[in-house]
């Protein structure tokens, strides 16, 4: 059977046991299992009834879970790689409602699952450089269901969310025919802005952004956008960092509906990672590349939810 290509070819093709492990073995050790992943230990053995491995050295058994961001959980590789599939490849993004019908598994379960699924998403890669835009934007508090005297008046000029309005700010840099990165901040200062910057865009790139104060004195070559004339001025534009905003907010307006400011983050680097493999990959290129990242990433119920987090930091 060929690799899917589509959601329904992906739910056949990966409800079978055999046929799931193989696809998963291959994207996880494409040249094989080498070592342990508890002790590196190389001495081990396949028991094939159960498709796990036991390790000679330290006397435990492996499965492909271990070390991976499916580690302890209890569901099937073959509902994991159906919900990878989904998230990957929905444009804007899918609820845990719709995964949950579709796989036959909880609510919660798809909640945390999809959670999971976003952590591996997280950006990678080093800085952006070449011409950057810059942005910000405010996310969240659906102004229009508020009751009239809670509405709020907008962001404070003071670059402070307005306390009560439920707004977080994103801030988002988009290199022109390049990668998109995306960061929740507290206040658009000068100071975070610079911070940023300076930390995600390389030394010698040019910044684009609009005239909000808080670019000034940002130590790159910094052109800014005249908001108030009404046409583009030639490669001076912030058009593509926009064009990913109303991506990002159609998915949390429409499939998201509401996002607590904690988890918001998450929502980003997902809608990121399918900007950033949106050109050149067909569905089953996006869902491997998601994959991929599978190994190495762990993300506890506890760490998601914030319990116990005082205490495990
Ligand atoms: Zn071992």
């Amino acid at each position: 059977m060929e690799a899917p290509e589509t959601l329904q070819n992906a739910i056949v093709y990966f409800s079978d046991p055999d046929r799931c492990f193989q696809y998963a073995l291959n994207l996880r050790w494409p040249n094989g299992v080498v070592s342990c992943p508890r002790c590196g230990s190389e001495n081990h053995s396949f028991i094939s009834t159960r498709r796990i491995w036991f390790c000679k050295s330290c006397k435990q058994q492996f499965s492909l879970k271990v070390g991976t961001i499916f580690e302890d959980s209890p569901l099937g590789l073959d509902k994991w790689m159906c919900a990878y599939w989904m998230l990957c490849n929905c444009k804007n993004g899918i609820s845990s409602c719709e995964v949950a019908r579709t796989l036959g598994v909880t609510q919660k379960s798809a909640w945390f699952m999809l959670h999971r699924i976003r952590k591996t998403m997280e950006s990678t890669g080093g800085q952006l450089s070449g011409t950057i835009e810059m942005d910000e934007t405010f996310v969240g508090g659906k102004v229009k269901n508020m009751h009239k005297a809670k509405k709020p008046k907008g962001p404070g000029r003071s670059g402070k969310p307005v306390a009560g309005t439920a707004k977080t700010i994103v801030v988002g840099m988009l290199q022109r025919n390049g990668r998109v990165r995306a960061e929740v901040v507290v206040e658009r200062t000068h100071q975070i802005l610079h911070e940023v910057a300076t930390r995600n865009i390389a030394q010698g790139s040019m910044l684009i952004s609009d005239e909000w104060g808080g670019y000034k004195g940002v130590d790159l070559q910094h052109e800014v956008v005249n908001h108030a004339e009404s046409y583009v001025k030639g490669l001076v534009h912030t058009n593509g960092i926009e064009n990913f905003w109303s991506l990002l907010k159609r998915g949390l307006g429409g499939t998201y509906i509401s996002v607590e400011p904690f988890h918001l983050f998450r929502y980003i680097d997902e809608q990121a990672f399918r900007y950033n493999n949106r050109k050149g990959k067909d569905d089953q290129a996006r869902f491997e590349a998601a994959m991929k990242n599978v190994a190495g990433k762990r993300l506890t119920y506890n760490e998601l939810t914030g319990i116990g987090a005082a205490t495990s930091h």
